[in-house]
């Protein structure tokens, strides 16, 4: 990464700056200028990141130190610096180490202590793989329309239904899954459970392949039964776990954004200073110095958004919804703007299969839906906005 300029800025403390230049040198070493490559078998290539993780100890940011963490609790701004550093090298790395903090968030944030015991120590130390699972084929952005079913039976629940787009689907050792429990309506209605990958009754119904591939899958529950003790906080409390580990995550998602257009702006940079045409370059060009500057001002500014949002809740805001949608919306939306920038700028290059801006356009495009479409972050901006200013 050549700017690192912001790591100075004063949202950051002396412990961020030796980490960012801690996780900037082992990315390199690790994933070298080939993060981006197409993955054979991206199963396998994900679980043998995963080790490298956990070994190096990356994976212990996604938990409390109690429970084999490195902090307290969450501290977003070194999750964000984390999968910054970890998407301009390798979208799958960055990925991988997502999934580890969105795949247990909600225990580490609503669970008993015997829940926290018995998964968290494996999220830290990489053994053991996390997925959420909150997603339905009929229930999308509308998460109060999720169906899938938890009924008391006995000292247990019976889970039924179906949960889509789940990532790490198929690899994962535990799912924290969202499901109604309760008559209330809409999203009141709904509480969490982890279920293990093992429990008779899921099923991995089908494996979904996308532009920028990653283990992805739909999954089935029929009749699955799970204790009591393994419900994550009360009964009726699962839309509010979903949202309180959404807003931890969402900032980091701009941050994984933020990290892929730094990397087309190096790219581009490089491909501007050494392509030669009309007698020249092509960074000499007045039209290309302009295409530059709009992307180093987009990344300035979603790199403001982002560690604004994790330096707020870092400093004890108990939520960060305004700030974290903002972040997500602006970085992710001004990624592809600069990652399409440098595929034009790269000519036919940028649209040649194995190039990194290639690898770029993929892999950013889903960012702009997941954990919250783009429309809906703007829904949630704006309620936050006329709250405020009608209170
Ligand atoms: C690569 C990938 C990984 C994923 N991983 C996970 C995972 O691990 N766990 C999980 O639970 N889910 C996961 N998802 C699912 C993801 O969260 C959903 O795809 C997302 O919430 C959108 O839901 P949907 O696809 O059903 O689209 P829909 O809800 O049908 O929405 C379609 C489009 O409608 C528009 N829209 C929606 N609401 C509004 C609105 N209020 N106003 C205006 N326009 C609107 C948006 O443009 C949106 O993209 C993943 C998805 C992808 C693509």
């Amino acid at each position: 990464m050549t700017d690192t300029s912001f790591l100075d800025w004063p949202f950051f403390e002396d412990q961020h700056r030796a980490m960012g230049e801690q996780i900037r040198n082992w990315a390199q070493q690790s994933f070298g200028d080939d993060g981006f490559v197409e993955h054979e078998d991206v199963d396998a290539d994900c679980q043998k990141i995963l080790k490298q993780l956990g070994q190096a100890g990356w994976t212990q940011l996604c938990v409390p130190a109690a429970y084999g963490g490195a902090y307290e609790t969450f501290d977003v701004r070194s999750l964000c610096l984390m999968r910054e550093h970890l998407a301009y090298r390798s979208g799958l790395a960055d990925f991988v180490f997502a999934m580890q903090g969105l795949g247990s968030g909600a225990i580490t944030l609503y669970g008993s202590d015997a829940l926290k015991q018995a998964y968290l120590p494996g999220v830290a130390d990489g053994s053991k793989c996390a997925a959420f699972a909150l997603t339905e084929p009929e229930a999308g952005s509308d998460v109060s329309a999720i169906a899938t079913s938890a009924i008391e039976d006995g000292d247990d629940y019976l889970i039924n239904g179906e949960k889509t787009f789940i990532s790490n689907g198929g690899i994962a050792d535990f799912y924290v899954v969202f499901a109604r429990t309760g008559d209330a309506p809409g999203a009141r209605g709904l509480s969490a459970f982890v279920v293990d990958a093992d429990t008779p009754g899921l099923k991995i119904a089908e494996r979904i392949d996308t532009i920028a591939p990653h283990p992805l899958a739909r999954l089935e529950f029929i009749d699955c039964r799970v204790s009591k003790d393994k419900m994550v906080g009360l009964s009726g409390q699962g839309f509010k776990a979903a949202m309180a580990t959404l807003d931890v995550f969402r900032s980091t998602v701009g941050a994984a954004a933020l990290g892929f257009a730094r990397r087309a702006l190096d790219e581009a940079t490089n491909r501007a200073t050494s392509r030669k045409l009309f007698g020249s370059t092509l960074a000499e060009l007045q039209g290309v110095q302009s295409q530059l500057a709009e992307m180093a001002l987009d990344i300035d500014a979603s790199a403001l958004l982002i560690y604004r949002a994790g330096w707020t809740k870092d400093k004890g805001a108990s939520r960060i919804t305004r700030e974290a949608a903002m972040a997500k919306l602006y970085s992710t939306e001004a990624a592809q703007k600069a990652i399409d920038t440098a595929v034009q700028i790269f000519g036919g290059l940028g649209v040649t299969k194995g190039s990194v801006p290639e690898a770029l356009y993929r892999e950013i495009r889903a960012l702009r839906i997941y954990e919250g479409a783009s429309e809906v972050q703007k829904l949630v901006i704006a309620r936050q906005h006329l709250a405020e200013t009608q209170s």
